[in-house]
């Protein structure tokens, strides 16, 4: 998957859809939050994984398909 992971993204020139965190450009416009335009994607680890990553006790990492977290607790 290092291509997936390293390559450089494509960008279309639209600043307004792109993740100021990743570059990945969006289909529709992002919502600017304090100074950045952040993707859906980057902005679920900053919310979900951000914020119980600092209290986890353990970090499983795998690749397969996307699935909702499991709190083994
Ligand atoms: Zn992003």
């Amino acid at each position: 998957m290092y291509a997936e992971v390293f390559a450089p993204g494509t960008h279309g020139g639209n600043d307004r859809a792109t993740c100021s965190i990743c570059h990945t450009e969006w289909p529709e416009e992002l919502e600017e939050v304090e100074g950045d335009r952040v993707g859906p994607l980057c902005r679920s680890f900053r919310e979900d994984l951000g914020k119980r990553l600092p209290s986890a006790e353990y970090l499983v990492l795998g690749i397969g398909a996307p699935s909702a977290a499991v709190d083994p607790r």
